[in-house]
């Protein structure tokens, strides 16, 4: 009988946080790492880090350290080396490439302009009507779409349960490298899931609307698609959501422990008695964590 003190099951759990270094971690962001955190740890998983340094020009400078430094104040510790996308190119090069050989690719040289102007607007913005698909256009100097499937894209979520979505219909052909020479958050999401070997990912529900799009990307890549958890959403009093871009306000690293009880409380966990030092939070909050609990949308903190 195998011994399971001398042959610990190897753990199927990796999770990850992988957040953009376009300004400071907000609650919002805390929600998402938070939830993550706890899952992994809940279930002994592998816990790591990315840096979704992919889009320069939105990149600010000296984010990336205030991030990692403000998740290692409120008491994360990840398991692995951090991913940095910016050195990364190599990696979604060969997964374009790939995609191409598979005529799942064409070059699309459209403006901005063009597409207000012809296109429907979808979820997700314009739906790009597939003018350039039939043209062959070389690919310099242009923008590299993916051709979306047709009919329904199906996954399961943890909290929304079954979701469907025609990406050809509601969303469109999807840019994978822009014109810019930048690759797209949808590709390289996808390729460092699996680099990095994720089996659970957990994160904020604005992302639901990209999931479609990721699982259509694994499935013509021939990747596993992990499992989902999409998180409600933390709303100001306004009942905007919570970003970077709206200028929500940063995170305290002098005094973590205000904030993380927030964003538990957020994720449906009650805190009566709740601990007073951030080493009493963690194997607290980990003890507790349920996503059962959870609230399904959106909501303001209290
Ligand atoms: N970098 C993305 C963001 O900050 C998150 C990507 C993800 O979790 O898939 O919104
Ligand atoms: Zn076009």
């Amino acid at each position: 009988m195998p011994n399971s003190q001398i042959n610990p099951a190897p753990v199927v759990y990796r999770g990850r946080f992988a957040p953009s270094p376009t300004g400071l971690l907000h609650l919002g962001s805390l929600v998402a790492a938070l939830g993550s955190y706890l899952d992994t740890r809940a279930q002994g998983g592998r816990w790591l880090l990315r840096m979704e340094d992919l889009d320069p020009p939105r990149i600010q400078p000296g984010a990336s350290d205030a991030i990692l430094h403000s998740l290692e104040a409120h008491g994360f510790t990840w398991d692995e080396a951090v991913i940095w996308q910016s050195q990364r190119q190599a990696a979604y090069a060969e997964a374009l490439e790939r995609l191409r050989q598979t005529g799942r690719v064409y070059a699309c040289t459209c403006s901005r302009k063009d597409i207000a102007l012809s296109a429907r607007h979808g979820a997700d913005g314009p739906i790009y009507p597939g003018t350039c698909r039939p043209l062959g256009l070389p690919s310099h100097n242009a923008a590299l779409r993916f051709i979306a499937p047709e009919g329904p894209l199906v996954f399961d979520d943890r909290l929304h349960g079954r979701v469907v979505c025609d990406i050809a219909r509601e969303l469109g052909d999807f840019v994978l490298h822009r014109t810019d020479g930048i690759y797209s958050y949808q590709l390289a999401v996808v390729v460092d899931d699996a680099e990095q070997g994720i089996t659970h990912i957990v994160r904020g529900s604005d992302l639901l609307i990209s999931t479609p799009r990721q699982v259509a990307l694994q499935q013509a890549l021939g990747l596993t698609t992990p499992t989902y958890l999409h998180l409600p959403t933390v709303l100001d009093a306004a009942g905007n959501k919570l970003s970077k871009q709206t200028r929500a306000p940063p995170l305290n690293d002098a005094d973590p422990l205000p904030a993380l009880l927030t964003a538990l409380r957020f994720l449906g966990l009650s805190d009566d008695h709740p601990p007073t030092t951030l080493a009493e939070f963690w194997p607290w909050a980990i003890e507790r964590w349920s996503p059962q609990r959870l609230p399904r949308w959106r909501g303001t903190p209290l």
